[in-house]
């Protein structure tokens, strides 16, 4: 199928592109890599007037280093981080999960602010990035402002970005010892999104332990009761595995006994990873 007819624009300047986005009346969409905006646009799933293309906007291309952590720009794409051209602050972490989305194609054009913008349910960055303890950076025409983003992503395709406003990038905090993590995706076929996905990662040994899991819910959540199990040194599975069923009670109810028992070997495959480490 085609898209309904829309029209395009590509603004040099932020304040451009926050004002084509926020213009009443008609409905406007940014597009970065289009990886999912044009299937959503051809198969009509999606209605637009105007396209902001923001592929022109240098602010959302910087990938800096400082003391306290690393930004990465939102048009970074999935390949850029896999290649290795994002410094690594975090133990390989990024490049394995960035490897692994998709077919390189999509790894080619998807951009990391466009993956956390749609905020599907099963995608990576959502959850790497609550791991992390990361926030979204977001330009609007009242300036710039920050936010965690495990409260910037609201509920499937649902975020805090309002009209007009646009992802700059995010931030993440310089783990303060060597990061250790584990990561564990199931997917039906390669190339495919996920049935599950879980994140642990902690700083150092002893230091504070995060677990996150992607695809369980209508958004990426915490496990914080596995997490404690972790800090605290609980070594039995079985510990874990009641853990683990507590927090899918929290987050995942209506999870039937195949999701309750995939979600648990997912986490616990994370889980033995990190340990590894
Ligand atoms: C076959 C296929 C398989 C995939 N598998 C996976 C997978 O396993 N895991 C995974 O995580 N992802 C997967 N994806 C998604 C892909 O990785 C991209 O991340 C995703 O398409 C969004 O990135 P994009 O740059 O293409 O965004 P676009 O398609 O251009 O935009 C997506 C949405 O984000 C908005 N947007 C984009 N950039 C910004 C910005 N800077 N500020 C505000 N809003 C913005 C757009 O308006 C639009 O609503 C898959 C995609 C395909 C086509």
């Amino acid at each position: 199928m085609k898209a309904a007819p829309f029209e395009y624009v590509r603004p040099g300047t932020l304040a451009e592109a926050s004002a084509a986005l926020g213009r009443d009346g008609i409905t406007t969409a940014a597009i970065a890599g289009g990886q999912s905006l044009l299937p959503m646009l051809n198969l009509r799933v999606a209605f637009i007037d105007l396209l902001v293309d923001i592929s022109r906007l240098e602010e959302l291309r910087a990938v800096t280093e400082t003391p306290d952590g690393l930004h990465i720009g939102a048009l970074t794409t999935h390949a850029a981080i896999e290649d290795g051209k994002v410094p690594d602050l975090f133990g390989g972490l990024l490049r394995r999960v960035a490897g692994q989305i998709s077919y390189r194609a999509v790894r080619n054009h998807g951009t990391i602010g466009g993956s956390v913008a749609l905020a599907d349910p099963a995608a990576d960055w959502p959850g790497c990035l609550m791991a992390l303890g990361a926030s979204v950076r977001i330009a609007g025409r009242d300036g710039v402002r920050s936010e965690p983003v495990s409260e910037f992503v609201r509920d499937a395709y649902t975020t805090s970005l309002a009209t007009g406003e646009i992802i700059l990038g995010f931030d993440l905090p310089r783990p303060d010892a060597p990061l250790r993590w584990g990561f564990a995706k199931v997917a039906r076929k390669s190339g495919a999104f996920a049935s599950s996905i879980a994140f642990v990662v902690a700083r150092g040994k002893g230091g504070p332990v995060s677990v996150v899991l992607t695809a369980a819910a209508s958004r990426a959540h915490s496990c914080s009761q596995t997490a404690e199990q972790l800090e605290q040194g609980a070594g039995s599975d079985e510990a874990l595995r009641r853990a683990i069923a507590s927090d899918l009670l929290t987050f995942a109810q209506d999870a039937d006994s195949y999701q309750q028992r995939l979600h648990t070997a997912t986490i616990l495959r994370a889980i033995r990873e990190w340990r590894a480490q």
